[in-house]
């Protein structure tokens, strides 16, 4: 792990390169750790330790849940409002869902995905 130090707007700013490092966990995402396939590149900064880190997110940390059934869905596998509406993305389903899975959406819903993503 190298750190070092840059100058941003009259501040000291630290970069700490986490490697093949999960920038949210620390977990190791390199090859042969389990992690590698579905790591995505990634960076994050800490309020608290000032430190900006460089590296990837693990599959664990970069997954998010599903608003109606809290299962946990895996990366670019979740549906926003503008998979099922396109153009016309009202900012959230009518429940005030935002990120759902495939087994949550409504028929209608999906009849509407389904003719946005011909
Ligand atoms: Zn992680
Ligand atoms: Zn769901």
């Amino acid at each position: 792990m190298t750190t070092k130090t840059v100058m941003y707007g009259g501040e000291p700013y630290t970069v700490v390169d986490y490697g093949q490092r999960c920038v949210f966990c620390g977990e190791d995402t390199s090859f042969g750790s389990g992690n590698f396939v579905n790591r995505i590149g990634a960076d994050t900064y800490d309020e608290e330790t000032k430190e900006h880190r460089d590296g990837y997110g693990c599959p664990d940390c970069m997954s998010t849940e599903c608003d109606r059934c809290d299962k946990s869905i895996g990366v670019d596998e979740d549906l926003t409002p503008y998979d099922v509406y396109g153009d016309d993305d009202p900012g959230e389903f009518s429940d005030g869902a935002f990120r759902l899975c495939d087994d949550c959406l409504t028929p209608e819903e999906k009849q509407l995905a389904e003719a946005n993503n011909e």
